[in-house]
């Protein structure tokens, strides 16, 4: 790409999207701020990585840094953006470390600083932001906040950062993975990108396998790849003598998968079909000695201590939520249900970010495969 507008439009084509969960297109979003009025304007790296079982952000900064470095100035070239931040979870003081020796490498190199790669004009300064430890700050509008100094609440949308972001002035915010990704797509072309994907779909995801399985890590899987041989041949299945019970999906945010729904491809068409969605790409696996309604309770639980308390049908409901799946509510099945999905559609319905609409996908798919463990968990005395 020899300009800005060829470097969006190879990005466009490439068909690369979001890899942080929400899969908007990134040339899109590159080609919104290139276009948007304001200056300076920000390219923001969502390091936060606070969902449980995922750390795949983790490995490519610990890994292969310049990978995201390069992808982030490429961001920057394309957009015209001449401030960039990486917000780096609380809890990678190492990875902290490396990223910074990383930046001054390439600060050394005359890749960041004034007229890179004596391209009149091109000015690009990168530095880190540590978060706190919240789970709410992976949320855009809440690590934009974080980032201004401001008390962390999601902020409405619209306006959306690419024309209000950092500032109020034009901000891309990406995931770890896709400016990682798009240095690849820079080098070897859109082509090559949408042709590792299986069948229909384009490009590549990294999932964090974690839980009960033999190899738990970081793997790189085509969109559309069989979970099943992802679990059984890849990652060498369960502990002998065992067998997977259930998934999750999207770390703790997409629920559960289980029974039958285990045969999913792995791509967002096939595994929201099942009432859950990919997002960040963590698998937790739980074999069959696991109490599944004590792990929606902890999940549950997660949920309720890391809402922000903007909103209250989040702020109420994961409470309520927790308490229902810890023995207090109804004993009887039939009105239990009907309270959890009561609580849980509501909060569907109105809570002003994710977190809010997603905790419910737990109760909702521990409902959908896991009936009669409720049954047995009400009868039982707590
Ligand atoms: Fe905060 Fe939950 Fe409302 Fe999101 S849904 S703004 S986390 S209270």
């Amino acid at each position: 790409a020899s300009s800005p507008a060829d470097l969006v439009a190879l990005i466009t084509d490439s068909k690369l999207a979001g890899r942080g969960g929400a899969g908007f297109p990134t040339g899109l979003k590159w080609k919104a701020v290139a276009e948007a009025p304001g200056h300076p304007k920000s390219i923001v790296c969502n390091a936060d990585e606070g969902e449980p079982g995922c750390f795949k952000d983790r490995a490519i900064m610990d890994y292969d840094p310049h990978a995201l470095l390069e992808g982030m100035l490429l961001a920057a070239y394309a957009t015209g953006a001449t401030r960039g931040f990486i917000y780096l979870r609380y809890e990678y003081p190492e990875t902290a470390k490396s990223l910074q020796a990383a930046i001054d490498e390439a600060a050394a190199a005359g890749l960041l600083g004034e007229n890179i790669l004596g391209l009149s004009g091109f000015h690009f300064t990168l530095r880190i932001i540590r978060g706190a430890g919240a789970y709410i700050c992976g949320e855009e509008g809440s690590l934009l906040n974080s980032m201004e100094g401001k008390h962390p609440f999601p902020r409405n949308r619209p306006p959306f950062p690419v024309t209000h972001g950092f500032e109020d002035l034009p901000t891309v915010v990406n995931n770890v993975e896709t400016p990682a990704t798009a240095s690849h797509i820079a080098r070897k072309g859109p082509e090559w990108y949408r042709g590792l994907g299986l069948g229909e779909h384009v490009g590549t995801k990294v999932i964090s396998l974690s839980g009960d399985i033999q190899r738990p890590g970081n793997y790189e899987v085509p969109f559309g790849f069989p979970l099943q041989t992802l679990l059984h041949h890849w990652a060498g299945g369960p502990r002998a003598g065992r067998t997977i019970q259930a998934v999750t999906m999207a770390g703790l945010s997409g629920g559960f998968l289980a029974g039958e729904d285990l045969r999913v491809t792995l791509d967002d068409p096939c595994i929201r079909s099942k009432g859950s969605f990919l997002g960040a790409g963590g698998i937790i696996v739980f074999d069959d000695s696991r109490d599944m309604v004590q792990v929606a309770h902890d999940a549950m639980a997660f949920f309720a201590h890391e809402s922000c308390g903007k909103c209250f049908p989040c702020r109420i409901g994961t409470q309520r939520l927790t308490e229902r799946l810890n023995g207090i509510g109804s004993k009887e099945f039939p009105a239990w249900q009907e309270e959890v999905n009561d609580i849980g559609s509501v909060m569907k319905a109105t809570s002003a970010c994710g977190l809010g609409m997603a905790a419910p996908l737990v109760t909702e798919s521990l409902l959908r495969y896991f009936p009669d463990a409720i049954e047995q968990h009400l009868s039982s005395p707590q």
